[in-house]
């Protein structure tokens, strides 16, 4: 059924040139003949619950509609962000002068893990409270329309496999790299879930099995040794032990052009989820401490993966050297993808992907190198397009996706 939706929206240019490190278009493309065939989908909500946003739509396809904006806020228990979901539906629903019986169903996206056949949430990392939470089921009291809960790599995976990069595709990748590691796989058209839903956790697969030990219990995994957090961290770890003298003096000359900073400018972030954004920001934690004493503004100073990435194009060699380890650890994750599932395509986003060729070129040379040729030559390792809305996008699509 998904290669019937598929190729009814078959919609954007393929770019076929391997790494592109093009700019995403958040507005879909849009021609006459896409614009007909879209027009057959029906119209569905999405929602995107995350830790910093509740974000609704109503979409057809991937053109939203309406969309609404909550800040999630500091608390995040059920009963503070429920009422809030709600009220974001029926507002992106009148916004779109729509009622919630001329749509089709409610896709939400979560913070894993999350079961997707009962739509319950258990006790995801950044959403403290949320333990055992029957969120399909509490939409569903609200709303009388079928809805879908998935996770949110999940989702972002079928928005690209559905309306984005991944069209035409039967063995697709997604990756998500930004504060974390995230993935969805898709298997012959179908999405690859798992005994308890839990399939498709990319970054943490195991990269350096006798390495340090992440927060997931395993040891080694992608996501320590190439999210964002990995980078911020490593740098910081460098600092503290000394070495990082000129990463410092960099960080604070960012910091006496922090106005220039603070319009992020210095690296493309059209496209980047609101999600990321602190990877962007906030180069400090303490601001008095740029005018200390070395000694005290070392200790202060935290940089971020943002600052690193700065650095690193600036030439500083502790820089080049953290993203070139975060590179080399992505490329051993892709050939681990590659020789896993043989898939046609790995698409990949999240904010920290907006590094470019520093980032992707040893990643992709990793490839080259290791992987074997007849999966290697079959795949092609591109960059996500749906940008900002992906998550938005791919909450609509899992109701297509369920029901098509
Ligand atoms: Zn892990």
């Amino acid at each position: 059924m998904i290669s019937l939706a598929q190729t009814a929206l078959q919609k954007y240019g393929r770019i076929d040139n391997g790494w592109s490190f093009m700019q995403n278009n958040d507005t879909p493309a849009t021609s006459t003949q896409q614009s007909l065939q879209e027009n057959q989908l029906p119209l569905v909500v999405g929602v995107d619950l995350g830790g910093t946003q509740i974000r609704t739509a109503v979409l057809r396809g991937a053109t939203l509609l309406s969309r609404v904006n909550f800040l999630t806020g500091a608390n995040t228990q059920p009963d503070s962000v429920l009422p809030r979901v709600y009220t974001a539906i029926q507002e992106a629903l009148d916004k779109a002068n729509v009622t919630i019986e001329q749509v089709a169903g409610i896709g939400a996206a979560a913070p894993g893990p999350l079961d997707s056949a009962t739509g319950i949430v258990f006790s995801p990392p950044n959403f403290p409270g949320w333990d055992g939470i029957p969120l399909r089921d509490m939409l569903a009291q609200r709303f009388q329309t079928p809805i879908f809960v998935d996770n949110d790599a999940n989702v972002a995976g079928l928005g690209e496999y559905m309306f984005g990069a991944g069209q035409g595709s039967r063995y697709m990748i997604y990756m998500t790299i930004s504060t974390g590691i995230g993935g969805g796989v898709i298997i012959g058209g179908k999405l690859l879930r798992g005994t308890n839903g839990i399939a498709g956790e990319l970054g943490h697969m195991t990269i350096d099995w006798q390495g340090e030990r992440c927060a997931c219990g395993n040891i080694g995994c992608l996501e320590y040794n190439a999210s964002g957090t990995s980078i911020a961290r490593r740098a910081n770890e460098a600092i503290q032990a000394g070495e990082g003298t000129e990463l410092l003096t960099f960080a604070r000359t960012m910091l006496q052009h922090s106005s220039t900073v603070a319009d992020q400018r210095a690296l493309p972030t059209q496209g980047v989820d609101p999600s990321t954004v602190e990877l962007h920001m906030a180069d400090i934690e303490e601001e008095d401490t740029r005018a200390g004493s070395t000694q005290q503004g070392e200790e202060a100073l935290r940089v971020n993966a943002h600052t690193v990435a700065l650095a690193a194009e600036a030439g500083i060699p502790l820089a080049r050297a953290i993203i070139q380890h975060a590179a080399e650890a992505l490329g051993a994750g892709f050939v681990n993808i590659i020789h896993c599932f043989n898939p046609d395509i790995i698409i990949v986003g999240g904010g920290v992907t907006q590094m470019g060729p520093m980032l992707m070129e040893p990643a992709l040379r990793i490839v080259q190198e290791r992987a074997m040729k007849r999966p290697r030559e079959a795949v092609r390792i591109m960059q996500a397009q749906l940008g900002a809305n992906v998550g938005l996008i791919g909450a609509g699509a899992l109701v297509y996706y369920e029901q098509l």
